[in-house]
């Protein structure tokens, strides 16, 4: 399958039958085109996101969220201004992320598929493809177990999170 950039008509090559692009996420869209939307996180990276079908949230090195799309905000009843430099955790309404210590810094943290995928895709720049993952949402002594699935892409200095499937979603 021969595939050219939706934005600059740029020929990206054949696809092989079965072949898995880097771009899981930003597919259809070249290298130098997603680096250039992505350069700064502004209105440009935000109307790039809000077109693709599924929720996404953009997170940094530290796992904090950076941007969410429409549907990511939609999905997790979170406001574009509540989404500024909120951790992945807290995005999700994990349990684990409301404890005194923090997303990431808790003892159960280090079982975390969603923020050990995103910290995979920082460090080797892999994608990842629908990996099953769950939480514990809600108060950590009243908390509801949610399974997801989610999917990662690295892209200049940020990594997509893209919300596959939710609880029954
Ligand atoms: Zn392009």
């Amino acid at each position: 399958m021969k595939r050219v950039c939706a934005w600059c008509n740029k020929d990206m090559g054949i696809l092989l039958a079965g072949g898995q692009s880097k771009n899981l996420i930003t597919h259809g869209i070249c290298e130098e085109c997603a680096n250039n939307i992505f350069t700064k996180i502004g209105l440009k990276s935000e109307s790039f996101l809000d077109d693709l079908a599924a929720p996404v949230l953009v997170v940094d090195e530290t796992g904090r969220t950076l941007l969410a799309n429409r549907l990511a905000r939609v999905l997790l009843k979170k406001n574009l201004q509540d989404t500024e430099l909120y951790n992945i955790g807290d995005m999700f309404e994990c349990a684990h992320a409301a404890l005194p210590e923090g997303c990431g810094k808790t003892i159960h943290c280090g079982r975390c598929t969603i923020r050990s995928s995103v910290m995979d895709t920082f460090e080797s720049g892999e994608s990842k493809l629908e990996v099953k993952a769950y939480l514990h949402r809600g108060k950590s002594d009243n908390s509801e177990k949610i399974d997801l699935s989610v999917s990662t892409e690295k892209i200049n200095g940020v990594v997509l999170l893209r919300i596959d499937e939710i609880g029954d979603k």
